[in-house]
C-alpha cells in the first residue's frame, strides 16, 4: 500500500496478493511490432507469403515431412517449423499428434492417463474510454502495465453488489493507441471439450468468445477497487467485441519440440511477447544445438513428471 501510494497517491487496494509493476516495462502494439520483425525478417532476404492455408502435411517413407500441403498446393520442403498460437490444437491434429496424454506425478510416480493435451481459456480484455493520462503517476509520468492478484471481495462501483469473494486479478496500463485505459483480467476455462470449439472466426469476430458486461462490470470496479481516479467511470466503458481465446498445454507453459524428425513446434500457450527470443533459439537448435533453455518445454516433461510449478495465481501464465 505504502509502496503503491508513492505511485498513485489514490491508490487504496488493500490486502493484495501480489502486484507486479515493471519499473522499465513497456507497451508495444501487437501488429507494429510484427511489421517491425517481418520488415527485419525480409531485410535477411527471408520471403513471406501470406494468405496460404495449410490443410495438411505429406511424409516420406521414413515418417519425416515431405511436403507441406496448402489450399495453393504441395509445398515441398527440408524442414518445417509451426508456431499456430492459438490454432495449435488443429496443427496437432493435422500432425497426427495424441488428443489426450498421460501426466506423470513427480512426488507420487502415479500416472494420469486422457488428460486433454489442449483446452481453451477465454482472455478478457476491453478498454475504458478516458483520457490515457488520467493514469499518470504522482511525478506525472506514464506507468507501465500494473497487475495486481487479490482475494479481497470486489464489489460493484455501480451498485455496491458483491461481485467475487473468490481469488481475482486485473492488469492495466494507460493506452494511446486504443485511447484509453486497456487492460484486462483473470481468463477462464472454455467449458467445452477441444474438438467443439471453434476457433475461427477469431478474436473481435467471434460471436461467441468477446468479452460482455460480465467483464466491463468486473474490470472497472477492479479499476476503482485499486484507484480511486476510476470510481465512476463505468459509463465510459468502450462497448466494442474484444478478448480471444488461447490454446494451453496441460500445465499451461510452452511447448518447445520436434516431431516426425523434421517438425519443429513453438506452441507458446498464449505465453505472448516474452517469448519473441525463442525463435533465435529453435533456429540453434534446428542446426544442431540443444538448447538447456528450451530442455524443460518438451514434450516428454509429462511422462517423464518433470513438471513445471503450479501457480497459486488465477492467471493460468503467471
Ligand atoms: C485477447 C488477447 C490478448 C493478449 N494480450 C497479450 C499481451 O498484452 N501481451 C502479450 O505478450 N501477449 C498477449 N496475448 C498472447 C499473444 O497474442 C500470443 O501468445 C501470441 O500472439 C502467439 O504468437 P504466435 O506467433 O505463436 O501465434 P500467432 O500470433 O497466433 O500466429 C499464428 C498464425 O498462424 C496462422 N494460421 C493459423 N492456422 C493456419 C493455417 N491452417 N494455415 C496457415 N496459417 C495459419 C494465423 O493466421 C496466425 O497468423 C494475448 C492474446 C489474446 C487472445
Amino acid at each position: 500500500m505504502i509502496y503503491m501510494r508513492g505511485i498513485f497517491d489514490d491508490w487504496q487496494a488493500q490486502g493484495i496478493t501480489s502486484v507486479l509493476h515493471e519499473k522499465s516495462g513497456g507497451y508495444a502494439n501487437n501488429r507494429k511490432a510484427l511489421e517491425g520483425l517481418a520488415a527485419k525478417a525480409e531485410a535477411e532476404g527471408v520471403r513471406i507469403v501470406g494468405g496460404v492455408t495449410v490443410t495438411g502435411f505429406s511424409h516420406d517413407s521414413s515418417g519425416a515431412i515431405s511436403a507441406v500441403e496448402t489450399d495453393r498446393g504441395n509445398i515441398s520442403c527440408d524442414y518445417v517449423v509451426v508456431a499456430p498460437g492459438p490454432w495449435a490444437k488443429q496443427f496437432w491434429d493435422m500432425l497426427q499428434l495424441p488428443s489426450t496424454i498421460s501426466i506423470k506425478n513427480p512426488q507420487s510416480g502415479v500416472i494420469t492417463s486422457d488428460i486433454p493435451m489442449w483446452i481453451y481459456w477465454s482472455l478478457q480484455e476491453g478498454t475504458l474510454g478516458v483520457d490515457p493520462k488520467l493514469q499518470q503517476t504522482n511525478d506525472g509520468k506514464m506507468p507501465p502495465v500494473i497487475h495486481v492478484d487479490t482475494d479481497a471481495p470486489l464489489y460493484s462501483d455501480v451498485d455496491g453488489s458483491l461481485i467475487t469473494d473468490k481469488m481475482w486479478g486485473i492488469y492495466y496500463k494507460p493506452d494511446f493507441h486504443f485511447d484509453g485505459i486497456q487492460g484486462g483480467a483473470a481468463p477462464f476455462i472454455v467449458d467445452k471439450s477441444a474438438d467443439a470449439v471453434a476457433v475461427d472466426p477469431y478474436g473481435p469476430d467471434s460471436p461467441e468468445f468477446i468479452v460482455g458486461e460480465d467483464f466491463a462490470n468486473m474490470w472497472v470496479s477492479a479499476l476503482a477497487h485499486c484507484q480511486k481516479r476510476f470510481s465512476g467511470t463505468m459509463a465510459q466503458y468502450k462497448k466494442e467485441p474484444s478478448g480471444g481465446i488461447g490454446a494451453f498445454t496441460p500445465d499451461s507453459f510452452p511447448l518447445f519440440d520436434r516431431f516426425h524428425q523434421n517438425c519443429y513446434m513453438i506452441a507458446d500457450s498464449n505465453h505472448g511477447y516474452k517469448m519473441i527470443g525463442v525463435g533465435k533459439l529453435v533456429a540453434e537448435e534446428i542446426c544442431g544445438d540443444n538448447s538447456r533453455l528450451l530442455e524443460p518445454f518438451r514434450f516428454s516433461r509429462y511422462i517423464e513428471g518433470k513438471l513445471h510449478p503450479v501457480s497459486n495465481s488465477p492467471f493460468p501464465w503467471s
